[in-house]
């Protein structure tokens, strides 16, 4: 039986039935020619929830409803006091609604339960951080050298925000863009990925709740066309996209037709550098967490490990013994360690570049096929033998495939781990703190963990180095990529 059925969408999306409508102008509403799309569950295969298919005037409706909420509306002219407090608003509610928004997601994408809950009831922290950032001080009074004249900076919203997320991690990627967007003066449109849109298609509820004025938050569901239609209106300032670097690709083409403002959260190759002076057992249960946690379908999977020769064995066969013993299942049993594959072009994809790794040469230490319970899942798989040419370790997998390397020294495993177009993340297993440091400062990544994977905060910037990304979310410099700079001259 599955999990969750339709009948679970009650609470806290009282006005949304099972089909999930557009929220444009503070308004509920169906697509404007009556169209909606399916959600599947991919632990069942069945559909278990629907959404309005945006139609291009829906799109457009939403974008004018931003840019007047955005001109004219009280938000435009709210002080960061006020904006503060709504902030703090979402943080309540999101925090009481944490369980109900994990139920949606892990329904949706097939990710655990209990990782899903562990992220929403974190979310909170986000508004938070936002709302202190936002009444903190900005700008600066400027060193004039010219004797008439003073100048002070200050920070001005972007504009209307087009916010486009991918569908594994659906409301968090919302969150890390609404929060200072919002906390910036910004209004806001998004559009979550057409295999998941019923978290964000929810999130209207507690927007409606908290206050924003109409046309401040709007949802489009819909596929990549609604996206693309999104962001190349003329009268979006701003995009922010969580994606693949292919789609990423064609909206900064898209963007710069009106010089609308891009960042770009993408892909990752991601190294975990195990040293032979390491804790073997640690480091296993970090490289194992870093790449099976969702399946391998997060963009800072750690799927590439370098492990230094002398250590290779005792550490390969940590993570072969350990992936053995993963137990595979339903998604909302507390039991499960990993769920199915998101979709089942995400599953055929993962398959094919296995097959195409065993073609090339690649040694199977473990897995290699599809999982135990058959459907959607995809064995935690281990791959040895491989090289850097091959596709499977030049490209991302977005699943439960880790990639083997041995290293000599050191030199050997930065030029190793710094051989890859991306440069998201990477992990140094080591018990020597200047070797470790030493090696950070190396590597081109945007969050590097020492002894650890994984671990983010609101006050953390976190983005990538190369194609895989440009912008950073989080920390000051994710509120810095919602502001544009303004300097003011005053002649004394
Ligand atoms: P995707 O790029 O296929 O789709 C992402 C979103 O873009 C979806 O909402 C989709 O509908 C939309 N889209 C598709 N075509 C578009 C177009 N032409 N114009 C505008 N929008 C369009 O990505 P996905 O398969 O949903 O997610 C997986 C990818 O996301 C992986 O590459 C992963 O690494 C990346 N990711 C990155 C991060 C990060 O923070 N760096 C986090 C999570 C996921």
């Amino acid at each position: 039986t599955p999990p969750h059925r339709p009948a679970d969408l009650t609470a806290a999306d009282r006005n949304a039935p099972a089909v999930h409508r557009l929220y444009i102008d503070g308004q509920f509403v169906s697509a404007s020619d009556g169209a909606t799309f399916d959600s599947l569950n991919p632990y069942t295969g069945e559909v278990w929830a629907r959404a309005a298919a945006a139609t291009d005037a829906d799109v457009d409706a939403a974008v004018a409803a931003a840019r007047r909420a955005f001109d004219d509306g009280p938000w435009g002219r709210s002080t960061p006091q006020q904006r503060a407090a709504v902030l703090r608003k979402l943080a309540d509610l999101v925090a009481r609604e944490a369980e109900h928004f994990a139920r949606l997601e892990s329904t949706d994408n097939g990710k655990l339960y209990r990782e899903m809950v562990g992220q929403w009831r974190y979310l909170p922290e986000w508004f938070h951080y936002y709302a202190g950032l936002a009444t903190s001080a900005v700008g600066a009074v400027l060193p004039s050298d010219k004797p008439n004249f003073v100048a002070h900076t200050r920070r001005d919203p972007v504009g209307v925000v087009a916010a486009i997320t991918p569908w594994n991690s659906p409301g968090l990627l919302m969150i890390w863009k609404l929060a200072p967007a919002l906390a910036a003066g910004c209004t806001f449109v998004v559009k979550p990925s057409e295999h998941t849109p019923v978290s964000t298609a929810a999130f209207a509820q507690l927007a409606h709740e908290a206050g924003l004025p109409a046309g401040v938050f709007n949802v489009v569901t819909g596929d990549g066309r609604v996206g693309e239609r999104l962001v190349a209106h003329p009268d979006v300032d701003k995009v922010a996209f969580t994606g693949s670097d292919a789609v990423g690709r064609r909206i900064a083409q898209a963007a710069s037709g009106h010089f609308a403002r891009v960042s770009l959260e993408l892909g990752g190759k991601s190294a975990q550098v195990v040293f032979d002076d390491a804790e073997p057992e640690h480091a296993a249960n970090g490289v194992i967490s870093g790449i099976f946690a969702a399946t391998g379908q997060t963009c800072m999977a750690g799927s590439r490990l370098l492990v230094q020769r002398g250590i290779a064995d005792a550490v390969v066969g940590a993570i072969v013994a350990r992936a053995r013993r993963i137990k595979l299942g339903d998604p909302s049993d507390p039991a499960t360690e990993m769920g199915p594959a998101a979709t089942r072009a995400q599953y055929d994809k993962i398959l094919a570049m296995i097959a195409d790794a065993r073609a090339e040469g690649a040694t199977v230490a473990f897995g290699g096929g599809p999982g135990e319970p058959g459907g959607l899942f995809v064995a935690p798989t281990v791959l040895t033998g491989v090289r850097s040419d091959m596709r499977i370790v030049r490209d991302e997998v977005f699943g439960p495939v880790l990639c083997v390397q041995t290293f000599d020294d050191e030199a050997e495993a930065v030029r190793l781990a710094n051989d890859t177009r991306y440069g998201l993340a990477a992990g140094i297993w080591t018990t020597d703190v200047r070797r470790a440091n030493r090696v950070a400062l190396r590597l081109r990544a945007g969050s590097i963990w020492i002894n650890a994977y994984r671990t983010v905060g609101p006050f953390a910037p976190f983005g990538g180095f190369g194609h895989s990304g440009i912008g950073r979310e989080n920390g000051p410099e994710g509120l810095a990529e919602f502001q544009e700079t303004k300097t003011i001259w005053t002649e004394l």
